[in-house]
């Protein structure tokens, strides 16, 4: 897989800045990047898609996360939360 720029990952940050605008269910779910550890276990449970993993950056699109926590509960280093 393609190793992502610094500024791709900063145009990846803007965009999930302005996804958390939308309203959605779930604007508790918050990633710790620093704890993420990149294994897509997030992504695999995650029902609507909600999750987009690219290489080592993870992201949620709040528009259509519902909230189900499922996220939270596959996370093997404890990187998500839900608030
Ligand atoms: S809370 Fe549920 S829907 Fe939202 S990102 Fe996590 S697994 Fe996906
Ligand atoms: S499950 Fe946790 S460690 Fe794995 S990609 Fe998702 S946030 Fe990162």
């Amino acid at each position: 897989m393609a190793e992502v720029s610094v500024d791709a990952i900063a145009i990846l940050q803007f965009m999930e800045d302005m996804l958390l605008e939308i309203p959605g269910e779930s604007e508790r779910i918050v990633i710790d990047r620093e704890r993420c550890g990149h294994c897509g276990s997030c992504v695999s449970v995650c029902a609507p898609m909600a999750i987009v993993l690219l290489d080592t950056f993870v992201m949620v699109d709040h528009g259509i996360c519902t909230g189900c926590l499922d996220c939270v509960y596959a996370c093997p280093v404890g990187a998500i939360e839900g608030r």
